[in-house]
């Protein structure tokens, strides 16, 4: 079988090029609020490279820095005067915080409706209803994307979710489950995880196993996507899945890096410009 690689860097260029002509096209810019907290070295990677693609479509980015000392409550105003200035239509707030703040509570705290990550319990709770007011996380909106490129039909496919977070797992089972899948989530005490996969037409891999799928997991045909982020033996940037050895037995795969990565923070611009357009209706 000759498998087709879902190429995200591709995927995402194009989504964000459109974005680019729709924020052109407005005559006050989306703002995002983007709020760091600590020196955390890959937060503060990640902080940039949003900031810069939110730059690129023509998202204004205001950037928001706190010192590990920070208190909860300060966090807490910061939170809630970005709430009250209506000139802010997203707030993200990047995790990790430092262990001694309640991230949960800062989430809620965030206006729902400038929620761009989709993690108040409000939007999952959207979500889980199937109701199109959800803010969807990045990532498995991102995922999604990916799958619905491919141009199969979803519909009464078995689609097996690998991880169980609330920032991947959990949120793309849902999104699956909406698509009319029969969704099985599998996590770290699940048992004989290979005769699952085996019966999967779609696997979405977000375990962080560096290299654990291979060609024997799999049914002919399936759909691959991994959203895993890992290091092999020698190092090298790697996904849950041996890309290599699946070739020739999916259908569809998506390599690490330049697969589900730039999916992400292209969705998180989309959140940005979605609630702007639903705060000004
Ligand atoms: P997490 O640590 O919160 O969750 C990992 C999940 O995998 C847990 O639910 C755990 O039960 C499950 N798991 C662990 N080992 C397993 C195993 N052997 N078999 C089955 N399940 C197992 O991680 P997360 O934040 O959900 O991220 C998962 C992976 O996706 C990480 O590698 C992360 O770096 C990556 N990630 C990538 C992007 C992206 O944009 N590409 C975004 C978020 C996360």
């Amino acid at each position: 079988m000759h498998t087709k690689i879902i190429n995200g860097k591709d995927i995402a260029l194009r989504i964000r090029q459109g974005l680019k002509e729709e924020i052109n096209k407005l005559k006050v810019k989306p703002i995002l609020a983007v709020i760091l907290i600590g020196h955390d070295g890959p937060s503060e990677i990640y902080v940039r490279n949003k900031q810069r693609a939110a730059q690129e479509v023509g998202i204004e980015s205001k950037l928001y820095t706190f010192d590990e000392d920070v208190t909860q409550q300060e966090v807490e105003n910061l939170i809630t005067s970005l709430n009250q200035d209506s000139s802010v239509n997203g707030i993200l707030l990047q995790l990790p915080v430092p262990a001694k703040l309640n991230a949960q509570v800062l989430l809620e705290k965030i206006d729902s409706k400038k929620d761009v990550d989709g993690f108040h319990p409000l939007n999952i709770g959207y979500l889980q209803n199937g109701d199109k007011k959800a803010v969807i996380a990045a990532t498995p909106k991102g995922v999604l994307r990916l799958l619905k490129e491919t141009g199969v039909a979803l519909k009464g496919l078995n689609a097996l979710v690998i991880g169980r977070s609330i920032i991947v797992g959990k949120p793309m089972a849902m999104l699956l489950l909406n698509e009319d899948c029969t969704v099985t989530i599998a996590h770290s005490a699940t048992k004989n995880l290979q005769n699952l996969s085996k019966n999967a037409d779609i696997i979405v891999s977000a375990c962080g196993c560096a290299k654990m799928i291979k060609k024997e997991w799999l049914k002919d045909g399936a759909i691959i996507i991994d959203v895993g982020i890992c290091r092999d033996e020698s190092g090298k940037l790697c996904g849950d899945v041996d890309f290599e050895d699946v070739l020739g037995t999916a259908s569809h795969v998506t390599p690490v890096p330049n697969g589900v990565g730039p999916m992400t923070i292209a969705m998180l611009l989309e959140n940005t410009l979605e609630a702007y357009l639903k705060q000004r209706s």
